[in-house]
C-alpha cells in the first residue's frame, strides 16, 4: 500500500512536471506568435487584429453596411493605425504589375509580379463567368461615403507603374469582358524604356474604361523623403495627369506600397480622396481609405489558387 502510493505520487509528479513544461512551451509560443503578429501590424499600419475581425464579420454578412465601430478610449496610440472603420465595405481590389512574360528573366522579382495574357485572359473570364461588376476607386468611395450603393460582386482591378504591355496586352483582354480598371502611372517615367506614353494613357482614357490615377513622379520611397519632397511628388504627379486627362485625379498608389500617417496628411493636404498600399485585405472602410489594402495577384498562380483569395 506505501509502496503503491509513492509510485501514484511519482506518477502524479512527473505527469504534473510534463503537463507543466508542455503548458510552458505553448505559452511562449504563443506570445511569440503574438508579438510577431503585432510587429507586422506595425509595419504595414494595419488595424488591430480585434477590430480588423469585426469589421470582417461585419462586411461578409453585407456587401455594404455601416459598422460604428465604438471609438477605442483605451488606446496607446503607440501604433499608427486608424482607430474607427466607419462604414466598411467588402469590395476585392486586384493588383497587377506587368501582364506579359516575364521578357527579362534574369530578374527573378518580375517573375513573381508578372501575369501571363493567357492566364490574365482566364482570370477575367472567370470574374466575368462568376457575375463580378468591376467598380472605380471613385465609386467605391462613394460607397465608403454612404452616397452611392454597390453593384452585386463589386471588384476593382488595378495596374501599378504604366507599363506598355499594360496597353498590349491587358488592354485588349479588358475591352473582350467590358471591364473597367484603374492604372497607377509614375508622371515621371512615362514616354520611355518599358513604360507607356501619352498617347496610348489617352486612347485608353478615351475608351472609357481605363481611368489613371497617380504613382507619384519618380517612384521613389515616400517614407525615406520630407514631408515637402512627399507633397512635392503626389502634387506633381497629380497635376501632370489631371493636365493632360481632364479629370480630377482622386486616389494615390503609393509606392512598394509604402506609407505613413505623414504621406496620408501630405496626400489629403494635396487633394487626394484616398491611399492605396499593397497589404493584403478586401474589407475596405473609411478608416482604412488613406492606405487601402489590395489583393497581390502573383504570376505563377493557377485559376483555383486566384479563385481563393476573395
Ligand atoms: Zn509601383
Amino acid at each position: 500500500m506505501g509502496k503503491k502510493l509513492v509510485r501514484i505520487f511519482k506518477f502524479n509528479s512527473v505527469s504534473i512536471l510534463g503537463i507543466g513544461i508542455i503548458i510552458g512551451v505553448l505559452l511562449i509560443w504563443g506570445l511569440i506568435q503574438v508579438d510577431e503578429i503585432n510587429q507586422k501590424l506595425t509595419l504595414i499600419n494595419f488595424p488591430k487584429p480585434k477590430l480588423f475581425s469585426k469589421a470582417i464579420t461585419q462586411a461578409s454578412s453585407s456587401a455594404l453596411k455601416a459598422t460604428n465601430a465604438a471609438p477605442t478610449a483605451k488606446s496607446t496610440a503607440k501604433i499608427s493605425i486608424p482607430q474607427n472603420f466607419g462604414r466598411t465595405v467588402n469590395v476585392p481590389i486586384l493588383m497587377y504589375h506587368y501582364i506579359g512574360n516575364n521578357p527579362n528573366p534574369i530578374d527573378t522579382a518580375r517573375d513573381y509580379l508578372s501575369v501571363p495574357p493567357d492566364k490574365f485572359d482566364a482570370q477575367m473570364s472567370y470574374l466575368a463567368s462568376k457575375g463580378y461588376t468591376t467598380i472605380s476607386l471613385d465609386t467605391l468611395y462613394a460607397a465608403l461615403k454612404g452616397s452611392a450603393s454597390l453593384p452585386n460582386k463589386p471588384i476593382t482591378l488595378t495596374f501599378d507603374d504604366g507599363y506598355i504591355d499594360f496597353y498590349i496586352n491587358a488592354y485588349p483582354i479588358l475591352k473582350k469582358y467590358n471591364f473597367t480598371a484603374i492604372s497607377f502611372i509614375p508622371t515621371g517615367l512615362m514616354n520611355q524604356g518599358y513604360y507607356l506614353n501619352w498617347d496610348q494613357i489617352r486612347e485608353m482614357h478615351n475608351s472609357g474604361l481605363i481611368i489613371f490615377e497617380a504613382h507619384t513622379v519618380n517612384h521613389y520611397n515616400l517614407n525615406n523623403l520630407s514631408y515637402d519632397k512627399v507633397k512635392n511628388q503626389l502634387t506633381q504627379s497629380k497635376q501632370t495627369l489631371q493636365d493632360i486627362l481632364g479629370y480630377p485625379i482622386n486616389f494615390i498608389a503609393y509606392p512598394y506600397g509604402l506609407s505613413n500617417p505623414s504621406v496620408w496628411q501630405a496626400a489629403k493636404e494635396v487633394g487626394f480622396v484616398g491611399g492605396l498600399g499593397t497589404w493584403g485585405g478586401t474589407i475596405e472602410s473609411e478608416g482604412n481609405i488613406m492606405n487601402m489594402p489590395r489583393i497581390r495577384i502573383a504570376g505563377s498562380w493557377s485559376l483555383a489558387e486566384f479563385a481563393r483569395r476573395f
